[in-house]
């Protein structure tokens, strides 16, 4: 059976005190619920509070994942994170190819395929974010997107490397602006990458990836999205900076 998601990527926000709060209130609220036994919760704060981060990840029940890492080895990268500095930290998750990532830092799936390697060969699992801008969308090219970016990002690894990755569908039109897409397009583009990955790995190997969707994702819509067959959880940026919000979406399943 594989496995429901709900990661917070905090962008770059908060301020050390405010990432404690948050962090000891999202510790608070998970001894007051109980989360399903195949539900995992990912906080990712900036690279600044991933040790503290950590620190209560040892005694609660969410883990931990950084939000973008370097494409190379340790060496003469200025303001770089390697793989190998998210490993020594025994760091489980990280997202790559954010959106975010793609438009104002212009990485191509190239380099993004680079990053999901570093990840792996360090054994922490990459969260790839994939998904098509508006324009792209309203000329219907939401398919040929999203398959050359699992293709050209993913599709060199291996049966058993791809299945220590989880992916983000993360329309950019619906990220941080309160649209969100509906239930049904997220299952379509859902069902859309589990049969690209059936086709190139097998329909069993297809089954075991968690596939989230990301953009907008909130308390009240994030029970009608998880509960397509296809989406396996959220990747969520604004609402995973509340607490309450946080923990009541990943009860959402
Ligand atoms: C994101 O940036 O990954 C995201 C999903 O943001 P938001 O939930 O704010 O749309």
């Amino acid at each position: 059976m594989r496995k429901k998601i709900v990661a917070g990527n905090w962008k770059m926000n908060k301020s050390f005190e405010e990432a404690d709060e948050l962090i000891s209130d999202i510790q608070d609220g998970l001894e007051k619920i109980t989360l399903d036994r195949n539900t995992l919760l990912i906080v990712c704060p900036p690279f600044p509070y991933l040790e503290m981060a950590s620190d209560y990840s040892s005694e609660s029940y969410f883990l931990v994942g950084a939000q973008d890492v370097s494409a190379n080895d340790n060496g003469a990268y200025t303001g770089e994170v390697s793989a190998s500095m998210l490993q020594s930290m025994e760091l489980p998750y990280c997202i790559v190819g954010h959106s975010e990532r793609r438009a104002y830092h212009h990485e191509t799936d190239e380099l993004i395929a680079r990053k999901v390697d570093q990840l792996l060969s360090h054994d922490i699992k990459p969260i790839m974010c994939c998904g098509e801008v508006l324009a792209e969308r309203e000329a219907g090219q939401q398919f040929d997107v999203v398959r050359r970016q699992i293709t050209d990002g993913l599709f060199h690894l291996d049966n058993d490397q791809i299945q220590n990755v989880v992916i983000a569908y993360e329309p950019v039109w619906a990220i941080g602006t309160g649209k969100t897409a509906t239930p049904e397009q997220a299952q379509e583009i859902h069902a859309f990458i589990r049969q690209l990955l059936a086709e190139k790995y097998s329909a069993k190997v297809a089954d075991t990836i968690s596939i989230l969707y990301g953009g907008s994702c909130k308390p009240s819509n994030a029970r009608q999205l998880f509960a397509n067959p296809d989406v396996d959880g959220g990747l969520i940026g604004g609402a995973c900076l509340n607490a309450d919000d946080f923990l009541a979406i990943a009860q959402s399943f």
